[in-house]
């Protein structure tokens, strides 16, 4: 007979790690994870997730940091040509450092099977899931099914209605040599750029050792074309940056309103987790808080033989409050008007 498992979780990121970390020990567990690719991602680590993980009684180790700190974070609006420094506390990691021990506090506790999911369906009780691997295609029946499967989620397809998410914009970021970048250097080594002539969201440069990654979060028509103005633009304002030595791409949810979160399916075992349930801030992008916060929560309350959906969405609520408030930034901060005169007053620089 197939083996039926008590959870499938889709996705090997923050937010499936979470989960897996809290879930109980001696249930039947698969994890269907895409071949390992580079996230884009800032790698920043807020107080927000850092106290998350201590939730989970973890820190995170020397090993998956590098240099420098965040402290500071220079802010340019290039439409008024202020430039303010506000400070922040972050932790700057290697993001697939991270990651991966993330994953390992966990081994042992699930069977990994690398491969792409590429949907599910109820069968009975229980449901199948469909992945495709080295091989060809394979599926796996389970009781319950944890989408952690990030910004392009399948699992949120195949439960929504939803046929083109209209909250979706497309992140580029290019990685640079230190060495030959200007304007980067000290105070300035991480910054957050806003150019409404280009995009209503904003673009970010950060260091990471000898590195420098510039990147931006784009509407998808011309998102290239857009990326390469912002870079001439902020030449003009003494920021260049050298030879891109990779360039890199993905979906990102820049959400314009709160409906976009969606954790599941009511009276069904089928839930959504950090990104894929679109928890993250309009503001800042930051996301990996909020992907452990849900796994970790899920993973708590999670019992194999019922729906623990409406449980998890109660969980949630202040989640989903303190990320509506961060809605509201984001539409402050992004409206040239209203961000013009909060950088005019300099509220919070330094
Ligand atoms: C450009 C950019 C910069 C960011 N910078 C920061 C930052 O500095 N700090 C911060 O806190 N947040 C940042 N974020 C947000 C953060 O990266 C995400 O919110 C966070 O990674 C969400 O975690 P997750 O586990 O939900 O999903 P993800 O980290 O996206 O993980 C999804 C997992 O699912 C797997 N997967 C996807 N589809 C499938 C499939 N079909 N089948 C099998 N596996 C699949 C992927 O391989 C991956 O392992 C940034 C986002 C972007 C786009």
């Amino acid at each position: 007979m197939e083996k039926i498992y008590d959870v499938v979780v889709i996705g090997a990121g923050p937010a499936s790690s979470a989960f897996l970390c809290s879930v109980s020990d001696g249930l039947e567990i698969a994890v269907i994870n895409k071949k390992a690719s580079r996230k884009v991602c800032g790698g920043l680590l807020s107080s927000s997730a850092v106290r998350e993980l201590s939730e989970m009684g973890l820190t995170a180790p020397e090993s998956v940091k590098v240099s420098p700190k965040v402290e500071v974070i220079r802010t340019i609006d290039l439409r008024d040509g202020y430039t303010r420094y506000y400070p922040r506390d972050y932790i700057n990691v290697d993001r697939e450092k991270f990651d991966s021990w993330l994953m390992s506090v966990s081994a042992g506790k699930q069977d990994i099977f690398e491969g792409t999911c590429t949907g599910f369906e109820k069968v009975g009780e229980n449901y199948l899931v469909r992945f495709l691997d080295s091989e060809g295609e394979k599926s796996l029946l389970c009781r319950s099914i944890v989408g952690g499967d990030g910004a392009n989620s399948v699992i949120r397809r195949g439960i929504s209605s939803e046929k083109k998410r209209k909250d979706m914009y497309i992140a580029i970021q290019q990685w640079f040599n230190a060495s030959e970048c200007v304007g980067h250097d000290g105070k300035n080594a991480f910054s957050c750029v806003f150019d409404n002539s280009v995009s209503d969201s904003y673009a970010w440069s950060f260091t990471k050792d000898d590195k420098i990654a510039f990147g931006g979060a784009f509407p998808k028509q011309n998102s290239r074309e857009r990326f390469e103005t912002e870079k001439k633009n902020l030449e003009k304002y003494g920021i260049i940056f050298g030879e891109p030595l990779t360039t890199e791409a993905c979906n990102v949810v820049f959400s314009k309103s709160t409906q976009n979160f969606m954790l599941g399916l009511k009276n069904e075992k089928v839930y959504l987790i950090g990104e894929a349930a679109g928890l993250i801030s309009p503001s800042s992008l930051e996301g990996i808080s909020s992907a452990l916060k849900s796994g970790y929560e899920l993973g708590k309350i999670f019992a194999p033989e019922k729906s623990v959906f409406a449980e998890y969405t109660k969980k949630l609520r202040l989640l989903r409050l303190k990320l509506r408030f961060k809605r509201f930034k984001s539409f402050v901060l992004c409206s040239p008007l209203l961000r013009f005169f909060v950088m005019r007053s300099g509220i919070g620089s330094v």
